[in-house]
């Protein structure tokens, strides 16, 4: 069953009722099958599961999309409808939907999370505060639901690590899982900021999976020291198209530069078209020769 809440005050009350283990799942809404695959393990390793459903102000640059990021609450309890229908999941979702940002933030906000260093490259580098708006939002949320677990998708890498390392800093004891990035059968990673493509914009999109899957195929060839040469003609050719806000290479664990001691990269890029940023990764193993 689908509990819909929409005040803090009816969320706590209806939280208070509520025993076992819980599965969070923080959203921005607009949901996909990436955001449904999420709320699927949840369900499946927990007594019940929240999603919350905010677009959350303080994580979005002034010129960034958060007055046209797309707002679609019905549309998504019909998706949640369909997946309990669908797998036949006896079990109760709550679904949080602050209906404004006043309702999270209240009166008087003045205090914020910042976890430092790993947010210092990638899309911490190029979107200055996001992930102190991420973080402080999460932190809130945490706060509220109190989960056992809380899903989050690896498409989104950087912002995984942000949050395992708040989470361990400030000992939350919280266990944080990763999910496997839902793509479309073309590869491109599912995201609510897909829909702001046109269907060329849809094709020319493919070139970000495309170039980090050509990147991966370098590293797995041969051996991280031999693959290193041809993987850097390939950043570096790939840098004179400026579509990329980023395109790098680093290691899986601390998004540091690789050192001998790494055993995992992400390829991370982001990558423009227009007026929309996407962003997508991929993990990679390592040796050494
Ligand atoms: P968002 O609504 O974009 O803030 O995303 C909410 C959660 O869904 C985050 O943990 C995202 O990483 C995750 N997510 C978004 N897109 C995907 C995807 N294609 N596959 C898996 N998880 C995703």
């Amino acid at each position: 069953m689908i509990q819909l809440v929409t005040t803090k005050q009816e969320f706590l009350d209806l939280r208070s009722k509520k025993s076992g283990t819980i599965g969070l799942v923080p959203t921005m809404g607009n949901l996909h099958e990436g955001h449904l695959s999420l709320l699927d393990r949840a369900l499946s390793e927990n007594d019940l599961a929240i999603m919350t459903i905010f677009v959350n102000p303080t994580q979005f640059g002034p010129n960034e999309d958060f007055d046209k990021y797309p707002r679609t609450l019905e549309a998504d309890l019909n998706k949640i409808t369909n997946l309990l229908s669908e797998k036949k999941v006896d079990k109760d979702v709550i679904v949080y939907a602050p209906a404004t940002p006043h309702e999270i933030y209240g009166d008087n906000f003045s205090t914020f999370i910042n976890v430092k260093e790993i947010t210092d490259v990638l899309c911490g580098a190029k979107r200055p505060g996001h992930f102190e708006g991420v973080g402080t939002v999460v932190y809130k949320i945490f706060s509220l639901t109190k989960p056992t677990k809380a899903y989050f998708g690896q498409k989104d890498y950087q912002q995984v690590l942000v949050i395992k390392r708040m989470t361990e800093n400030l000992d939350l004891p919280i266990e944080i899982i990763t999910c496997d990035i839902a793509r479309n059968e073309m590869g491109l990673a599912l995201s609510s900021r897909n829909q702001y493509l046109n269907a060329t914009e849809m094709i020319e999109a493919l070139h970000l999976s495309q170039t980090l899957n050509s990147i991966k195929n370098e590293i797995t060839k041969e051996s991280w020291t031999n693959a290193y040469a041809s993987l850097n003609l390939i950043l570096e050719n790939e840098t004179k198209n400026n579509r990329w806000d980023y395109l790098e290479v680093l290691d899986a664990d601390n998004l540091k530069e690789v050192r001998p001691e790494t055993s995992r990269v992400v390829i991370a890029g982001a990558y423009k078209i227009n007026n929309t940023r996407l962003i997508d990764n991929l993990l990679v193993d390592i040796t050494y020769a």
